[in-house]
This record gives C-alpha cells, sequence and structure tokens, in this order.
C-alpha cells in the first residue's frame, strides 16, 4: 500500500461531527449581524504581501515571523491572509465603498499564520471580522462592544473578560514612546532577547511581553494611560460612561497594546481562564489612520476579529456540544433494477417538500443490511422499495423509532400518508 499523506502540521479538517457547532456559531452570528445592520463581505484569500507589511506593520510577530508568503509563477510577492481587516480595507478603498458614507461589515473565515501549533493555537484558523468605517465618536466602539457581548449571550456564554485600553493619538504614542525607551534603556540588563530588540523599533510591544520575567519590570513602567492626548482621553471616557450605562462591565488593563500596529485610541479584548494559555477569544480596536496610511482619504475606522476554534473549546468545555440533524427518511431499496423507480419517488419527495431530508440506499446489499444503515442514519421513517412492493405498486413504511406495525402504502398515496405521519398525527 502506498504512504498515505497527512494534513500540514497546524491546519486541521473539520470533520462531520464537528460540523453542526460551527454550522450554529456561524448562524447565530449572521443573525446577528444582521440585526446590527453589519452586512457580509468576501475578500481572497490571497493579497500582494505588500498590503500586510503596509498594514500591520513591518515590526509585529505577523509580520516578521508568521506570514505565509511566495512568489507566484508571474513573480509576484503574494501572502496568505494572516488577519482579514488588511483585505477588507483595500477592498473597500478599491470598490468605493467608502466615499461619503459609512460601511458596516463583517467577514468570517480562514487565516493563515507560521505559529507554533499548540490548543488553541494554528496555522490555519478561523475569524469572524466585523469592521465599522466613517464613524469617529465612541458611540460605535460601544456597538461593537455590546454586539460581541449579546453574541455570548445567544451562544450561552459566561464568564468572559472584557479588557480595555487605550492607546491614544499617533502623535501621543510617539511622545510616551520616547518615555517608554528612556526607562525601558535604563534597565536594559534586565531586558530579554524579544525586548531587546523591540526596543527601538517597537517599544510599545514590551508591555505586550508574556515572559514572566519581565513582569516587575513592565508593571513598574510609565503609563501609557499618563500620557493620553486630550481627545483620546475624551474618547475613552466617553466609551467607558456607555459601556456603564449599558451594564457592561470591564477592566481597564493599561498594559493592553494589541499585537497590530494599526490601532490607535481603543483597543479591547475578550479574555476567559478557561482555555490555558490562549486565553483571547476575541479582540480588536479603533484603527482611524489606516484607511489614509493605504490611500484613502481619511476615515475613521473601527473593529474586531474572534477566533473560532476558541470559542468552540470554550462552548465544548461548557458542555454545549450541538448535534447534526437527521435524515426524515431513509429509502431502502431491496431488489433488481430498482433503483431507477426508487430514485424517480425520492426525487417526487424532495419536490413536494424542499428541506426533506431522504438519504438513499446506494449501492444495493440485502434488506435485513439495508434496514441496519436505516437505523444507523437516526431517520425516523424507513421506506421500502422490495420487489413485492413493486409489482404491487407500493411502498412499505417502517417506523424506525415506534413499536408499530409496517404499512404499505400505494405509490400514489404515499406523499398523503406521509404528510400526517411527519406533521405528527398519523394514527
Ligand atoms: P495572540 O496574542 O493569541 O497571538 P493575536 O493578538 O495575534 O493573538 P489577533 O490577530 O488579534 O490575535 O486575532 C484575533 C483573534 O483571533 C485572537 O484573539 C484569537 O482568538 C484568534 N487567533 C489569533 N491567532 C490565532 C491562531 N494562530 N490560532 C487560533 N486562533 C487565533
Ligand atoms: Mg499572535
Amino acid at each position: 500500500m502506498a504512504k498515505s499523506i497527512q494534513a500540514i502540521r497546524g491546519m486541521h479538517d473539520i470533520l462531520p461531527g464537528d460540523i453542526p457547532a460551527w454550522q450554529r456559531l456561524e448562524a447565530v452570528f449572521r443573525e446577528l449581524a444582521h440585526s446590527y445592520g453589519y452586512g457580509e463581505i468576501r475578500m481572497p484569500l490571497v493579497e500582494k504581501t505588500e498590503l500586510f507589511v503596509r498594514t500591520i506593520g513591518e515590526v509585529t510577530d505577523i509580520v516578521e515571523k508568521e506570514m505565509y508568503t511566495f512568489t507566484d509563477l508571474n513573480g509576484d510577492q503574494l501572502t496568505l491572509r494572516p488577519e482579514g481587516t488588511a483585505g477588507c480595507v483595500r477592498a473597500c478603498i478599491e470598490h468605493g465603498l467608502i466615499h461619503n458614507q459609512v460601511q458596516r461589515l463583517w467577514y468570517c473565515g480562514p487565516m493563515f499564520r507560521h505559529e507554533r501549533p499548540q490548543k488553541g493555537r494554528y496555522r490555519q484558523f478561523y475569524q469572524i471580522g466585523v469592521e465599522a468605517y466613517g464613524m469617529a465618536g465612541p458611540d460605535v466602539d460601544a456597538e461593537l462592544i455590546l454586539m460581541t457581548a449579546r453574541l455570548w449571550k445567544l451562544l450561552g456564554i459566561e464568564g468572559l473578560e472584557l479588557q480595555l485600553n487605550s492607546l491614544g493619538s499617533r502623535e501621543a504614542r510617539r511622545a510616551y514612546r520616547d518615555v517608554l525607551v528612556d526607562y525601558m534603556a535604563a534597565h536594559e540588563a534586565r531586558l530579554d532577547e524579544d525586548s531587546r530588540r523591540r526596543l527601538h523599533s517597537n517599544p510599545l510591544r514590551i508591555l505586550d511581553s508574556k515572559n514572566p520575567a519581565m513582569q516587575a519590570l513592565i508593571e513598574a513602567a510609565p503609563r501609557l494611560a499618563d500620557h493620553l492626548d486630550e481627545d483620546s482621553a475624551r474618547h475613552f471616557e466617553g466609551l467607558l460612561a456607555l459601556l456603564d450605562a449599558a451594564g457592561i462591565a470591564y477592566t481597564v488593563n493599561p498594559r493592553l497594546v494589541r499585537g497590530l500596529d494599526y490601532y490607535e485610541k481603543t483597543v479591547f479584548e475578550w479574555v476567559t481562564d478557561r482555555l490555558g494559555a490562549q486565553g483571547t477569544v476575541c479582540a480588536g480596536g479603533r484603527y482611524d489612520g489606516l484607511i489614509e496610511h493605504l490611500g484613502g482619504r481619511h476615515t475613521p475606522a473601527a473593529g474586531f476579529a474572534l477566533g473560532m476554534e476558541r470559542l468552540l473549546a470554550l462552548l465544548e468545555e461548557g458542555g454545549a456540544r450541538a448535534a447534526a440533524t437527521p435524515p426524515h427518511i431513509y429509502f431502502v431499496i431491496a431488489g433488481e433494477g430498482l433503483a431507477s423507480l426508487g430514485l424517480e419517488l425520492a426525487e417526487s419527495l424532495r419536490d413536494w417538500r424542499p428541506g426533506l431530508g431522504v438519504v438513499v440506499n446506494c449501492g444495493g446489499g440485502s434488506l435485513k443490511s439495508q434496514m441496519k444503515k436505516a437505523d444507523k442514519s437516526g431517520a425516523a421513517l424507513a421506506l421500502i422499495l422490495g420487489e413485492d412492493e413493486a409489482q404491487r405498486g407500493e411502498v412499505a413504511i417502517k417506523f424506525l423509532r415506534e413499536k408499530r406495525p409496517q404499512e404499505g402504502v400505494p405509490q400514489a398515496e404515499l406523499k398523503t400518508r406521509l404528510e400526517r405521519l411527519l406533521d405528527g398525527n398519523g394514527a
């Protein structure tokens, strides 16, 4: 036998047994997005590398070491998208979707990052992303957060903590950056390798370090909150007031800086301690400068992305398991030359009731073995077309989940009989 080929490390198949949970999450989210007036957008999985470098920032984990980049046959540098915001902004500029109008958008799909695979961290993973363009105030920041809070409620997820921070304007951040660099440089001996590297390229990211040895130094560092510009401070206060009024609990985490360079003002994360090290299920913030930076007209923007695998792990951990819906009918075709009539009858049932689940036994087999499959399918009813039934112009109905005698029904009356049975007054 030939040696089998396995999937790429960190990239997973989503098997039929897991699909109901995914579909439920997608369906709940789709309806939620609609109820807030957000429309779906679908972007390519591959973009020019330059788009991500310009958007996410050169000195970030993603661009430094996580991108799947390749040269295609034309010699173009392309990258499998590591996140959705860059492509969404690109698409909106390209199609004029943000000219003198606001846009509320969402997308859902796979993202690719070459990270070290572990629980909750994969190389292909799925995100739901939401973006709001053209609205500068804290009201839309609050709307995005309310939307996520409602999603947790709809899914039955409790105990997520909302962490918030403000990164201030670019100018304020630049000023703070100098203060931070002075502080960190004064303690250079205590910096780990990553932090030393970031000291002059992206010092704010030092605050984001997960290294326990760095924590005391970070704790004592000057705070961004003390260096906010007035506009950002007012924006942040406005957001907190809106959340207070809406009854949304939060923690202000002055060290929350987020991994992507494009954020300013509001940043937020929903975190849990129930998923081990990978505890952030949703993250977002405001990126007012990005659209202009990518060649569009200045447009305020805010958004978030949530990790679907982490959310589903949380649901599973809470014991919620969505089950597949079984078919209504398993169609047993037991006899030579009956396939054509069997398929025709099954088609006529599907014509009659769109949505009716009819699984036809293809590939033959004895009556006994087909009945076993019927039982395993989870269907409530088996329809049996054997040689005797065919000769009499009938189909037999067998009740798979009740003790009840089998019935022979003329083929012409099958729908009338099924109608009663399926609608629950089939006595
Ligand atoms: P982390 O700090 O966990 O690496 P991040 O800041 O890189 O996260 P974002 O780019 O903000 O993550 O992505 C938003 C969300 O997508 C994360 O909060 C997480 O739920 C999910 N996510 C990010 N990277 C992965 C991954 N490699 N595998 C699974 N989910 C991921
Ligand atoms: Mg990351």
